[in-house]
């Protein structure tokens, strides 16, 4: 994995669970999350699930706090995560590949995801910018994306629930009002 694609994890891990959908349930389910990254093959048990469920609402904490404007408070979630979760780097040179730098080789499983999402995250953030950090707007979606738009523009995190706003805003809106003409 490069260090940017860090970042995914943390993305993933909060969109297992949505007000109308909870996917991380059962340690099935966790074991089929941990398959996005080769390094997070171990044993899971009952009290991984609890921890990645915890991490799961500690990054959603992040992504909340920056889409209600509150980015000092993002920030120190994010740095609290970084502390309790440090990376433990190692250069590695597998399947043929160039070497490359693993950041999160040691640890339980719920540790490595924390470490790798957190420091994918927080270079992210330096890279892109905080306020690229977002959430869908759909009440009954509130998925988190990384809004890489170029104006920041983005409100959802997909066509069907950008979709599925407008269409709920629709009787109330005049239709002379000249948006989207
Ligand atoms: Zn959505």
């Amino acid at each position: 994995m490069d260090l940017a694609s860090y970042a995914d994890l943390a993305i993933q891990l909060v969109n297992t669970g949505t007000p109308e959908d909870d996917r991380l349930h059962d340690l099935d389910a966790l074991r089929d999350l941990l398959t996005i990254g080769p390094h997070l093959s171990g044993r899971v048990g009952r009290q991984d699930l609890d921890a990645m469920r915890e991490l799961r609402e500690d990054l959603r904490g992040i992504f909340e706090s920056v889409a209600a404007g509150d980015e000092a408070d993002a920030v120190e979630r994010l740095n609290s995560l970084l502390i309790q979760h440090p990376i433990h780097p190692q250069i590695s040179g597998h399947d043929g590949q160039r070497w490359h730098l693993h950041i999160t080789e040691s640890g339980s499983v719920p540790d490595r995801y924390a470490a790798g999402a957190a420091m994918g995250l927080a270079v992210f953030i330096s890279a892109d910018g905080l306020e690229r950090l977002a959430v869908c707007e759909a009440e009954s979606c509130r998925k988190v994306f990384f809004d890489t738009s170029s104006n920041r523009s983005r409100r959802h995190c997909s066509d069907h629930c950008a979709g599925r706003t407008d269409a709920a805003a629709q009787p109330g809106r005049s239709r002379t009002d000249g948006r989207g003409q």
